[in-house]
């Protein structure tokens, strides 16, 4: 089969199937030979892995991944790219093709069907207008995964670095840091792609840690107070985790946690670190604790 890599193959792959891009689904395919041999290296992929690929498009990445994976399974949204997909991916029998929203399927049962729940690995040049709950949504869920390695846009990948200070500094940044470890691959320039998009793009690899670098009672408890703090970027912390409606505490109770770690009320999310926001989530919920055995005492008597 054609390497699609190549502008050319793209453009008569494309005309053959009359296919249209459809910018919902954020569709920018690689065109680059260069590009793809630097993310394949970067993503280390071995005899024995199974890769999972988000978004294969007419599947210019998934041929290079079939050439060096044991098994590909590739999850793609776009209906239309079905049947071109099972066209440019005929000559491989390692790939398995899934029409779906990778928002949605269960990547926990294909872990353990396909890999018998030894960590994949991931693979992908990301739908922009999804990167995030798409990233967060893997680490958060446990998923068993030895690495992600993905095109998102330049921006997003300046922000995974960020810490306190930097306006690009959000709960994305806090995830990937309390995760794993992540290193810039490539920068890549719009005429990479075909349509070109308007931002610059850039290859991360998030390697996972063995161990986060916090100790977390509630890991769940702690990502929701990170989202809190960052949905009202301007509010003070207090106000954002009072005003989120999931975390059962009263106001006065947020201040004093605020307060016991030595901050002040006024105090915003944005410039707390990783290990802040940890100890607040770790204090935090030990007050829900201590409330909530209170109540049940109170209950008995
Ligand atoms: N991998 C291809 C390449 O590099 O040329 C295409 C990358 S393109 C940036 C993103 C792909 O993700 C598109 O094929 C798009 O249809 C698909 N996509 C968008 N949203 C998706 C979702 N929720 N689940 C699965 N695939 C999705």
């Amino acid at each position: 089969m054609a390497d699609l890599g190549n502008p050319q193959n793209t453009v008569a792959v494309l005309q053959k199937h009359q296919f249209h891009f459809q910018k919902k689904y954020g569709q920018n395919f690689l065109i680059d030979t260069h590009v793809l041999d630097k993310i394949i290296r970067a993503a280390d992929i071995q005899d024995e892995d199974l890769v999972l690929e988000i978004g294969p498009g007419i599947g210019t990445m998934t041929q290079y991944l079939c050439e060096h994976a044991r098994q590909v399974i590739a999850v793609e949204i776009d209906p239309a790219l079905i049947p071109i997909l099972e066209d440019t991916l005929k000559e491989y029998q390692n790939i398995e093709i899934i029409h779906g929203d990778i928002l949605k399927i269960n990547i926990h049962n294909i872990v353990q069907e396909k890999n018998q729940g030894k960590p994949i690995k991931v693979v992908a040049n990301l739908p922009y207008y999804i990167t995030t709950p798409i990233i967060m949504g893997l680490f958060e869920s446990h998923i068993p995964i030895n690495s992600i390695t993905v095109m998102v846009q330049k921006e997003v990948a300046d922000r995974m670095g960020m810490g306190p200070g930097s306006k690009e500094y959000g709960a994305l940044s806090l995830a990937v840091q309390y995760y794993a470890k992540p290193e810039l691959v490539a920068n890549v320039p719009p005429n990479c792609f075909m349509p070109r998009p308007k931002v610059g793009s850039a290859v991360i690899r998030l390697v996972r840690h063995d161990k986060p670098p916090v100790e977390v009672e509630d890991e769940a408890f702690l990502f929701k107070i990170i989202r809190a703090s960052f949905n009202q970027r301007r509010k003070t912390l207090a106000n954002g985790l009072n005003n989120a409606g999931e975390i059962p505490l009263t106001k006065e109770q947020i201040e004093k946690s605020i307060q016991e770690l030595g901050f002040s009320v006024s105090i915003r999310g944005e410039t707390l670190d990783l290990e802040q926001f940890a100890a607040l989530s770790n204090l935090m919920k030990r007050k829900l604790q201590a409330a909530d055995n209170a109540s049940g005492l109170s209950g008995c008597s």
